[in-house]
């Protein structure tokens, strides 16, 4: 049995740099204190594309994504 993909954000990492937001406007949103939430927590497979490209945007590596296969987070920060 396959898990269902679950994006979230860990606050403990989360500096409020906003890229995940600005990558990946429809799983994110800025919250009141301008640090990123997620929106959508489980990505549709359109999604899982835009969903990959904010866990690299982030450079806090505080967005993770798990239960697509391989590892949760998966990649480093890279310069987008
Ligand atoms: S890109 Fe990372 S550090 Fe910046 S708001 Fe999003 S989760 Fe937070």
């Amino acid at each position: 049995m396959t898990a269902l993909p679950e994006l979230r954000i860990d606050r403990e990492l989360c500096a409020g740099h906003g890229r995940c937001f600005d990558v990946a406007p429809a799983l994110f949103a800025e919250d009141a204190e301008g640090y990123g939430q997620v929106v959508a927590p489980a990505p549709d497979a359109d999604a899982l594309g835009d969903a990959r490209l904010a866990v690299r945007a982030c450079p806090e590596q505080a967005v993770r994504l798990s239960g697509v296969g391989g590892a949760g987070r998966a990649h480093p920060p890279e310069e987008i």
